[in-house]
């Protein structure tokens, strides 16, 4: 039996993870996967029963499982907690740092029709089919961190930028590797003229493209990934960065589909893998019916690739929120005119009955 953790988590969390956990209960009953699911609190309901946003029993939880599937944290009251209880910094980074989860993927590709709901120009966004490799236990989210006031009165503070060469090796291998299988190029994104991890980065990364010959390297100031980012973004096969840098720029990719709600994520490198939507609790639209279910559900169809090892599987997954698409189906964040606006839970019940459709159940 295959254990899944699900933590609905906070805001559109509890509204997207329950369509998703649907969804691949379709996909399992289709594939024959034997699957349990126990669920668990993280953030603010956590908080509430245990004050705190990552409780033992979670942890436990996480632990004892293959895959978690994580919903989103973060609502105006946790917000308002000291920052040692804030969700990201309290739940979120000790629990990839716990499980081991090293290594964060994030496809981007342009859905044809989703097009108009970029603010990009068509014709930019039409061929973009990218993966975002990032670095997830390193860097400054996990550096010394301080804060004091120093004896001149001034206050200062202060976060730590730190690499070793084997967490930097990890990382670049499961580029070079992912790389293999996709379009054989590989942009390495750092800011080598001015940081020294950076320089160490860059170097390891140019040793270790001597093992793959048959792949292309290319090295990317961060400044210049952003902008190539929205100028030319179909030129990127597989980017892989640190992880300030990769955080922020894999949410200015995600408007190249469309919208946050068509993101999704997996985190892997340990034994237990974590797969999530890009976006947040979207505390704006919690409640309403409103918060788009495809980013979650294309995390499920990522657990079923890594975690599950069915290709089938996934792309059957990821072919029915196509079709959905195709079929003029939108949430709010996606409509544009002609098209037909549903909600998040009729987006999950189209996706399931496009699976059923094309796999004859
Ligand atoms: P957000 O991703 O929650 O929302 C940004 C914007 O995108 C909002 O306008 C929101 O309505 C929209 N949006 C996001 N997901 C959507 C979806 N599935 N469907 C439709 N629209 C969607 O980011 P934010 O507003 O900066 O942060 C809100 C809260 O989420 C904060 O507490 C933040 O700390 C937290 N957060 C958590 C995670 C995570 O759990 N991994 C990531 C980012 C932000």
């Amino acid at each position: 039996m295959f254990k899944i953790a699900v933590l609905p988590g906070d805001g559109i969390g509890r509204e997207v993870t329950p369509v998703a956990v649907e969804v691949l209960k379709k996909a399992a009953r289709v594939f024959r996967f034997e699957l349990e699911f126990n669920y668990g609190l993280i953030s603010e309901d956590a908080y509430e029963k245990y004050g705190h946003p990552l409780p033992e029993e979670t942890m436990e939880l996480c632990r004892s499982s293959q895959a978690i599937i994580l919903g989103a944290v973060g609502s105006p009251k946790m917000d308002r907690l000291p920052p040692e209880l804030r969700p990201e910094r309290a739940a979120l980074l000790p629990l990839r740092k716990m499980l081991g989860l090293y290594c964060n993927l994030r496809p981007v590709k342009a859905y044809p029709e989703l097009l108009n709901a970029s603010p990009l120009k068509n014709e930019l966004i039409k061929d973009v089919d990218l993966l975002m490799v990032r670095e997830l236990t390193g860097g400054l989210y996990f550096g010394e961190k301080y804060r004091r006031t120093r004896e001149d009165g001034e206050e200062i503070a202060g976060d730590n930028l730190e690499y070793t060469k084997s967490e930097i090796r990890r990382i670049l291998e499961f580029a070079f590797s992912a790389a293999g299988s996709r379009r054989k190029k590989v942009t390495s994104v750092d800011k080598a003229n001015v940081l020294t991890s950076s320089q160490l980065w860059r170097e390891t990364a140019g040793e270790l493209h001597e093992a793959y010959p048959d792949l292309e390297l290319e090295h990317m100031y961060v400044d210049n990934c952003a902008m190539q980012l929205v100028k030319y973004p179909a030129q990127f096969d597989v980017l892989v960065t640190e992880n300030m840098f990769g955080d922020i720029l894999s949410d200015q990719a995600s408007v190249l589909a469309g919208s946050l709600g068509m993101l999704p994520s997996a985190s892997l490198g340990g034994e237990v893998a974590l797969y999530e939507p890009a976006h947040g609790s979207a505390p704006d639209i919690a409640g309403q019916d409103q918060a788009n279910p495809l980013a979650t559900i294309l995390s499920v169809a990522m657990l079923c690739r890594y975690s599950l090892q069915s290709e089938e599987a996934a792309r059957a997954i990821e072919q029915a929120v196509a079709k959905a698409l195709a079929k003029g189906y939108r949430t709010p964040d996606l409509m544009s005119n002609g098209m037909i606006q549903i909600g998040t839970e009729e987006m999950g019940n189209l996706v399931i009955k496009e699976i059923e459709q094309s796999n004859g159940v």
